[in-house]
């Protein structure tokens, strides 16, 4: 066994308890200012060169100072619990059974960000690479809006490093990329008038049921691509305006929820809505949403709901390192795939092009579930990795 992976299962007491702490402590997203204290504490106590918040509220520790600068990312907000008669664990308690750690977040993602963080001590340990400076960043507001976090790192705060990776489940493979997405809002307009005679107006509804039809078609008919799959589009949200229920609907909306394979971007997502017959004869409208929901700090930035599909090339350096180093660790050839949902690589690799790959503690499909848990010989291993991919970045 390597003297690492050694080290990682020497800590994992540690590393254990510090994903307990983080679970109960209540961190839905814009609300993490209680759990960024507490990593923050922890970064101190493995003793971090330097640690500080971002005007977001993003939580951001270094060591070393070379010019080769690596980020290890996990966002630290959590969903809600849902429905809490589906939990037979509480989840925020953080409850130790047979190797499992319960709790909402332990998959979805504080275990990456307490593995990360155990990594940092081991390299303060046995030491980084002279050239080579690391960050690891405790990012907010994933949850809701995903990539916010890191468009405030890059934009606001000219914080650019040359590569990112994310902590976000990948039951230990290295995953290379997902489809991106888009929050659409489509629009009829019409002319209320009462309800008894309504050939006196036109009802925005009606106008709208056509292109709802063609958007259904309209998705039999996306892109596909051999490695992340098809784009897709759905309607999730459908609503109407009008000055009583004895009147003819003057406006309707609809949500569509528009999943981007490779190739497709806001300007062919929007222009398919645009060239619908039914949606050029309606006259109707059609925009991006945009999210303005305060940070824990109060902080608004806002930003359009557009988050690019991104895939680092197979043969790309870090790509080849990050294989190395699951070789050199646990032997074997480790799988290299792609994540279903989304992650801040929307924004580091699908807005600013900062090449970006993920290796995660926890189960994707544990996400977002009830009884969600991760697995503490994840945290060991995943620990293990960062430590190693950090020496040979
Ligand atoms: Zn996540």
């Amino acid at each position: 066994m390597s003297n690492i992976l050694k080290r990682a299962y020497e800590l994992e007491n540690e590393v254990t308890q510090f994903l307990r702490d983080m679970i109960a402590i209540p961190s839905m997203s814009s609300q993490e200012g209680a759990v960024i204290a507490r990593i923050k504490a922890e970064m101190e106590k493995v003793g971090f060169d330097e640690i500080r918040v971002d005007g977001l509220g993003n939580l951001l520790g270094r060591i070393g100072a070379g010019s080769r600068v690596l980020a290890i990312d996990g966002h630290i907000d959590t969903v809600d619990v849902g429905n809490p008669d589906l939990w037979e664990v509480d989840p925020f308690k953080g409850d130790l059974r047979d190797g499992r750690i319960y709790g909402r977040g332990a998959s979805d993602q504080e275990g990456g960000i307490a593995s990360a963080v155990y990594a940092v001590k081991i390299l303060k340990e046995i030491g980084l690479p002279e050239d080579t400076t690391l960050w690891v960043t405790a990012t907010i507001q994933e949850e809701d809006c995903d990539g916010l976090c890191w468009d405030y790192l890059v934009r606001a705060e000219n914080f650019r490093p040359d590569c990112v990776l994310i902590t976000e489940p990948t039951s230990l493979n290295i995953y290379r990329g997902q489809r991106g997405r888009m929050e659409i809002k489509v629009q009829t307009e019409g002319v209320s008038c009462h309800g008894s005679a309504p050939e006196r107006g036109v009802n925005a509804v009606y106008k709208m049921a056509s292109i709802i039809a063609e958007i259904e078609q309209l998705n039999e008919r996306l892109k596909h691509d051999d490695f992340l799959g098809k784009g897709t589009v759905t309607i999730s949200d459908i609503r109407s305006t009008s000055p009583s229920l004895c009147a003819v609907a003057d406006s309707c909306t609809i949500h569509l929820d528009r999943r981007l394979t490779k190739g497709e971007t806001i300007e062919t997502a929007l222009e398919e809505i645009r060239s619908l017959p039914s949606f050029q004869k309606a006259g109707a409208k059609v925009w991006v949403n945009e999210y303005r929901t305060p940070s824990y700090k109060g902080t608004v930035f806002p930003m359009q709901s557009y988050f690019p599909s991104w895939v680092l090339e197979e043969d790309h350096p870090f790509l080849k390192t990050a294989v190395q180093s699951c070789r050199s660790l646990f032997g074997g050839e480790p799988l290299v795939d792609k994540w279903t949902f989304s992650t801040n690589g929307v924004a580091t690799m699908g807005l600013h092009g900062i090449p970006t790959f993920g290796f995660g503690p926890g189960m994707e499909e544990q996400a977002h579930a009830p009884n969600e848990y991760t697995l503490v010989e994840h945290l060991v291993k995943a620990m293990a990795f960062y430590a190693e991919f950090a020496r040979r970045f």
